[in-house]
């Protein structure tokens, strides 16, 4: 069996890498999770997990006739598979985007759930290929109306590529009324539920300072059981690997920007 999911935002910095780590580590006490830095352009998925010094990363795979190997980018870290990506602009632009659907069939058939941790959406067209890609989006948000509105955005591209949506999940939340105005709207726009309202958080940040995901870094803190009740939320659909790998090998790739 296996889902794919795109971790996916209208703008940077709404918290999609911290968010994908937490819900894969959460998700990871029951399936077989592998996470990816489908990011490419602005990776940071590595630095989030302590891989800053590997050698070899997603860009490796991504290179047209590379005879590099899927494995040799996994690394086995906090009770998950990460596919992390380089930061050196050199691999950026060696790398062929598209690749990316291939090595996702080659994960497809490996493991249970993949969370893509994917790229600003609104940014360009070819950003939009984790959403292409994936079964369904996880959406996260800041609690206002324009992120709100980049967020129905987000679900206009899932939509006219038959990606369905997983949920909502709000982040950075500071201020619980402006919330409730919110909520009510994103109830009225969005398919999919409300997964969590996860708070600003000092946990948060000191986790990204030590180079660790929040669950491994603070398992006990309120914030991190917030991240588990929100996986919890997302039922994990079993689709055939081979129905899925089928599906991408069709999939309709956007054109780039
Ligand atoms: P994105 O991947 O969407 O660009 P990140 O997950 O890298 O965003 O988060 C951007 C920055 O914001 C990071 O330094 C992260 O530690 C911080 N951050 C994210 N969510 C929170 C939160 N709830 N509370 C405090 N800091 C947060
Ligand atoms: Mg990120």
């Amino acid at each position: 069996m296996v889902e794919v999911f795109a971790v996916a935002s209208g703008k940077g910095g709404t918290g999609k890498t911290t968010s994908t780590l937490a819900l894969g580590m959460a998700l990871a006490e029951d399936y077989d999770v592998t996470v990816v830095d489908a990011d490419t352009g602005m990776a940071n998925l590595l630095f989030h997990t302590g891989l800053a010094d590997v050698d070899v990363t997603l860009h490796d795979l991504l290179i047209e006739k590379s005879d590099v190997g899927l494995e040799e980018a996994i690394y086995d870290k906090f009770g998950m598979h990460v596919l992390p990506c380089g930061t050196n602009l050199d691999g950026f632009k060696e790398a062929n985007p598209e690749l990316l659907q291939s090595v996702i069939v080659e994960l497809s058939e490996q493991t249970d759930v993949i969370l893509l941790d994917a790229p600003a959406t609104l940014g360009s067209k070819s950003a939009v290929l984790p959403i292409v890609l994936a079964d369904r989006t996880i959406t996260v948000l800041q609690p206002t109306v324009p992120s709100l509105s980049d967020g129905l955005k987000v679900q206009e591209y899932a939509s006219a590529y038959g990606t369905g949506n997983a949920g909502v999940l709000f982040n950075r939340v500071t201020d619980q009324e402006s919330v409730t105005e919110i909520q009510e709207q994103t109830e009225r726009y969005f398919d999919g539920p409300i997964l969590g309202m996860i708070p600003e958080s000092e946990t948060i940040a000191a986790a990204r300072e030590a180079g660790k995901p929040l669950l491994a870094y603070a398992p006990d803190a309120p914030v991190s059981n917030q991240y588990r009740k929100a996986a919890e939320k997302i039922e994990i659909q079993d689709r055939e690997a081979a129905a899925v790998a089928d599906r991408f090998r069709s999939a309709v790739i956007p054109e780039p920007p």
